[in-house]
């Protein structure tokens, strides 16, 4: 049986950057099976998904054959891991399989997690299990849908092994799509090595694939730092506005792109709290929920110090004081994007003064009430059609709701449009859906036991998260009270 011949690979990578990956193969997996093919994202790839979904392309997906033209590699890079520096960490079990230009002629990674040891392995056994790749798959497609720019997953195959985690559990592989793997930890790996011409080969790398119009500018380093800032700004205020707890920032899982990356212990919030952690081993909230922004600024840090001796080769204080001001601009630049998000969930066509104030005003007054983040901006828009009562009710102190309601309500006054048309654009950002703990946690038991029905049922809600629809009550529930606190785990 030979690989079907649906993959034009265009491998910049592996050609561009020699030195900055280990050619490497997947392991043969014993019986691959697909659990899960993306076939709209097949076909943004111009891929046959027909001739995916075959043995063949499960064998290709677990790793175990490298179609044509594929030139399967791990890259390395470094990274700060809850604010420790690890000079050497890699693609210790995920591989880059090569490149493809989709349908709107643009690049995209086919990566492969879970696909068996690499020359970073260190002391791990290169796999994945079968309830973490559903977890990414249908924790990234739900951030899609919700518009918030993401890697994406193409496919799922178990490999018919049984891995060791906290008891055996069926060994799987998440093939995945990425503008790029760049990460911040990629350029730490070079700059940690003081390889200054290997950093400044990457960010030559990086600005002609994310960011093409600095190829000429003469500041090309500092506005590559400067474009991702923006990206991360813009995406963190996204996570922010959904209630996305990313749950391991490390320097490593942050990509150079702009987009979420690598799903691990994430989750998204229910009752609204800053502090909300759900990763097991994140006993400090260093990557709570309210702290993301803050983390993000500390790991474009991390970014900028790699560029320095690029800004300016020759006056090290004089790069100091460029990088120092781009990055302290990004507060203000967070503040702007979340405002502007904000501002569209609370149905405001503009964000002007005083709503800022009245944005956080809102959240602190949800602060330790119990109210459910996302239940909480339907209901406001029902308010807006009338019926304040249920926004009210999930309070726990229903009276502490009114007087911001008062100044929501004077402020909407001043709006275009009737109260209706503006409960509908609220409608439109404010999701009903979203994967919530509960159902995400029973949907990943059931398929490890074998039965992938909840799985797909709720990836399909999911298509379609801002649109309420009959007999889908038990999705926009919170968790039942016994369902308790929600504990998720890294690098399973
Ligand atoms: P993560 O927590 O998934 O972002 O991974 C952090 C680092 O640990 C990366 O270098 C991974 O490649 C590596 N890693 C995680 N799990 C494994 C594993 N089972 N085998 C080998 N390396 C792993
Ligand atoms: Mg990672």
């Amino acid at each position: 049986m030979s690989p079907p011949n649906t993959f034009t690979f265009d491998n910049s990578y592996a050609t561009e950057l020699e030195g900055f990956y280990a050619p490497c193969r997947g392991e043969q997996a014993p019986e691959p099976k697909i659990v899960q093919l993306n076939r709209e994202l097949a076909a943004e790839l111009l891929l046959d998904a027909d001739a995916l979904e075959t043995e063949i392309g499960a064998s290709i997906f677990a790793g175990s054959e490298a179609p044509e033209g594929a030139a399967p590699l791990a890259q390395a890079y470094a990274g700060h891991q809850f604010g420790g520096f690890s000079p050497q960490l890699g693609d210790g079990r995920a591989l880059l399989i090569g490149e493809l230009i989709d349908r709107h002629g643009m690049r995209r990674d086919l990566h492969l997690k879970g696909s068996g040891r690499t020359p970073f392995s260190r002391r791990g056994d290169g796999k994945a299990v079968l309830g973490p790749v559903l977890r990414e798959y249908v924790i990234g497609e739900a951030m899609h849908t919700l518009g918030v720019s993401t890697t994406r997953a193409l496919a799922a195959v178990t490999t018919g092994e049984q891995i060791m985690r906290e008891g055996l559990e069926p060994g799987a592989v998440l093939a995945r799509v990425a503008s790029s793997h760049l990460r911040v930890g990629t350029f730490q790996y070079f700059a940690a090595r003081e390889e200054t011409e290997k950093v400044r080969q990457l960010a030559d790398y990086a600005i002609r694939r994310h960011f093409p119009e600095l190829e000429d500018a003469s500041d090309r380093y500092l506005g590559l730092f400067r474009g991702v800032r923006d990206r991360q700004a813009s995406l963190v205020a996204h996570w922010l506005s959904v209630g996305f707890v990313h749950g391991v920032m490390n320097t490593d899982n942050m990509a150079i792109s702009g987009e979420t990356l690598d799903y691990g212990p994430c989750a998204f919030i229910d009752r609204y709290d800053p502090k909300a952690v759900f990763s097991s081993i994140d006993s400090h909230g260093r990557y709570a929920y309210g702290n993301q922004p803050a983390i993000a600024q500390w790991n474009l840090a991390r970014l900028v110090e790699t560029l320095l001796p690029l800004i300016d080769p020759d006056d090290s204080e004089r790069a100091i004081q460029l990088a120092t001001a781009e990055l302290e601009a990004f507060p203000s630049i967070y503040q702007g994007h979340w405002l502007e998000r904000m501002s569209a969930k609370l149905g405001l066509g503009h964000a002007g003064e005083g709503d800022l104030d009245l944005a956080k005003d809102l959240l602190d007054a949800m602060d330790g009430q119990h109210v459910d983040f996302t239940m909480m901006f339907r209901r406001l828009a029902d308010g807006l059609r009338g019926d304040v009562e249920p926004a009210r009710a999930i309070f726990d102190d229903q009276a502490v709701l009114d007087p911001w309601l008062k100044r929501w309500f004077a402020r909407m006054a001043l709006e275009d449009g009737t109260a209706g048309e503006r409960a509908a654009a609220m409608d439109r950002v404010n999701p009903v859906y979203i994967p919530r703990n509960h159902l995400v946690q029973a949907a990943l038991d059931a398929a490890t036991n074998g039965d992938l029905e909840p799985f797909e049922k709720l990836l399909a809600v999911l298509q379609r998260p801002f649109e309420r629809r009959e007999g889908l009550a038990e999705y926009e529930d919170r968790a039942p009270e016994d369902f308790g606190p929600y504990v998720t785990f890294c690098g399973t």
